[in-house]
């Protein structure tokens, strides 16, 4: 039964109410500074927990409830006569109910002016732990970490005479361990972020144990196959424009793959300054191209592969208007994905009740855009690297060829360099105009990539003479360049760094290809 209860809560919302109930069912009720204020200049009868411990807050309200006969009347197991005896012995009363929710952390370091100082004072110490001692004491101790539960347990209480059942207590003790998890995961988080920009120089930026909180976004019919079960969840410290943001306006359930393939097209799309259009098929694009308008850069992917854009993810970083969505509504579309879409394309897309339309916001020019670490799981374990959010700069390229790119082939190379970073190793990419020609991804010979690509171009009835071609690593002999040459390309970017780059750039100067080397790799597995 409940007589005594301890509120301290930073969200005040609704407490007043509450506790006035409480008082009504003959509790009692002991509360933290903030919280006794307000609740005694609402009329109500409280102790003030310094009062109560004869101990006063201190440490600027560091320390307030860690006390003895706070965790004791909480810890206490009511069903032990040596428990019971030594509460007793020390003339401390029982907890039976605690209303705790925690300092803002999580809404002090989203803002954008928040110092790391502030963000320290913000990590509550006595609010988790006196949750946890509550929810592990369950059995006996009814807690409350969400004002939605305040009416649930008064009803209780009032229909079985101040009690709250087992299966209650229960519930609401693993809703405080979830909650004090993803408290500490943003905390994690957030320091993790911090170290994050010395991660390329500094090897141990690395926290020695990984603590990071994710929450779940859905439950997955099923996982990558039929017989895998999955689920989504949101990356608690996620930068704007992520994908787990999506507002998903029709079309049916998203599934796993639905997930992973909308987010390689919205990585990829959302790179570019100007009107594109990314369609990805399994992890790779199969089309990328930019152009005056989403339409147009639609009309430039779908020519790329039109075969493989049947059943694509397709990904604009532009509002979708009446002709885009009219366009897309052509061919058979698993995901489409923008930053909006206007109410006329809506309309359009209403006829086409399967097709999964996602809305996500772009991010803000020059803001992170990526996940701040990226995670891979290997048996027993979890690859941590920071994410590859490296944009080649201008004054980095090096031309190693007799002949100098032209201009137009140097915007194509870049283009093509830009998408080769979304494409699986090993990438090649051929493109011009703004348009891929032939993407060749996944191979474990960079020649058979190579010619993959060559050959989907000539499938697609595309040429490739006066292309460019981008190798995301460098080409380990002449061969690949041989066959890229062959085809039709003119110019090349590549990382460089082979032991026979001088064979490969006189292979180059011999056809009167101009070479671009990066210094950069772009693997991606
Ligand atoms: P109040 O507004 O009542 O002064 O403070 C309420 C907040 O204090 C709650 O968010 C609660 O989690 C937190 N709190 C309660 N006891 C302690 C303590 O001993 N140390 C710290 N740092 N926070 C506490």
């Amino acid at each position: 039964m409940i007589k005594q209860a301890l509120i301290s809560v930073s969200d005040k919302s609704g407490v007043v109410d509450f506790a006035r109930s409480l008082a009504e069912l003959g509790v009692s009720i002991l509360s933290t500074g903030g919280t006794a204020r307000l609740l005694a200049e609402s009329g109500l009868a409280v102790t003030e927990v310094g009062d109560y411990t004869g101990f006063p807050e201190m440490l600027d309200g560091r320390v307030k409830t860690l006390h003895p006969k706070i965790h004791g009347g909480i810890l206490a197991r009511r069903d032990l006569p040596e428990h019971v005896a030594a509460i007793d012995a020390h003339g401390i009363p029982t907890i039976d109910l605690l209303v705790v929710n925690l300092y803002p952390f999580r809404e002090t370091i989203a803002r954008d002016d928040a110092t790391l100082e502030e963000a320290i004072e913000n990590i509550d110490i006595g609010g988790p732990t006196m949750l946890r001692s509550a929810a592990k004491n369950h059995r006996d101790v009814t807690v409350l970490v969400d004002p939605a539960d305040y009416a649930g347990v008064l009803e209780e209480m009032r229909a079985n005479g101040n009690t709250v059942g087992y299966p209650t207590n229960f519930r609401l003790a693993t809703k405080v361990f979830a909650h004090t998890a993803q408290y500490d995961g943003a905390i994690t988080n957030y320091l993790t972020s911090l170290g994050d920009a010395r991660l390329h120089s500094e090897r141990n930026a690395y926290p020695a144990t990984l603590n990071v909180a994710f929450e779940k976004v859905q439950d997955l019919r099923y996982g990558e196959n039929p017989h895998q079960s999955g689920a989504f969840y949101r990356d608690l410290a996620a930068p704007v424009g992520a994908l787990s943001a999506y507002r998903q306006l029709q079309g049916k359930e998203l599934s796993y793959n639905n997930i992973a393939d909308a987010d390689a097209a919205w990585e990829c799309v959302k790179t570019f300054d100007v009107p594109a259009c990314v369609i990805v098929k399994h992890a790779n694009p199969c089309g990328v191209a930019i152009a005056d308008t989403p339409a147009g850069a639609y009309a430039k992917a779908f020519a790329t592969d039109p075969t493989s854009a049947f059943g694509g993810i397709i990904a604009f970083n532009r509002e979708v208007d009446e002709a885009t969505a009219e366009a897309v509504s052509r061919q058979f579309v698993e995901v489409l994905l923008a930053p909006s879409f206007t109410a006329g394309a809506q309309q359009l897309l209403n006829a086409k009740q399967n097709v999964r339309v996602l809305a996500i916001t772009l991010p803000a020019a020059g803001a992170p855009a990526t996940n701040a670490l990226d995670f891979k799981r290997v048996g027993g374990g979890l690859l941590v690297q920071s994410a590859d959010d490296k944009n080649i700069r201008p004054e980095e390229l090096r031309v190693v060829t007799r002949r100098q790119p032209t201009p137009k082939e140097m915007d194509d190379l870049l283009f093509a360099w830009r998408v080769a970073k979304f494409v699986k190793s090993n990438a090649i990419v051929f493109c011009a105009n703004g348009q891929t020609l032939g993407v060749g991804a996944g191979q474990m010979s960079r020649i058979d990539s190579a010619r993959i690509a060559s050959i989907k171009a000539e499938n697609a009835g595309l040429t490739l003479a006066g292309s460019a071609v981008a190798s995301d690593a460098f080409f380990p002999f002449r061969d690949g360049l041989d066959v890229v040459v062959r085809a039709g390309a003119t110019c090349v970017i590549h990382p460089g760094g082979s032991m026979r780059d001088n064979e490969v750039i006189a292979a180059a100067d011999e056809q009167n290809v101009a070479m671009v080397l990066t210094g950069t790799r772009h693997f991606r597995h």
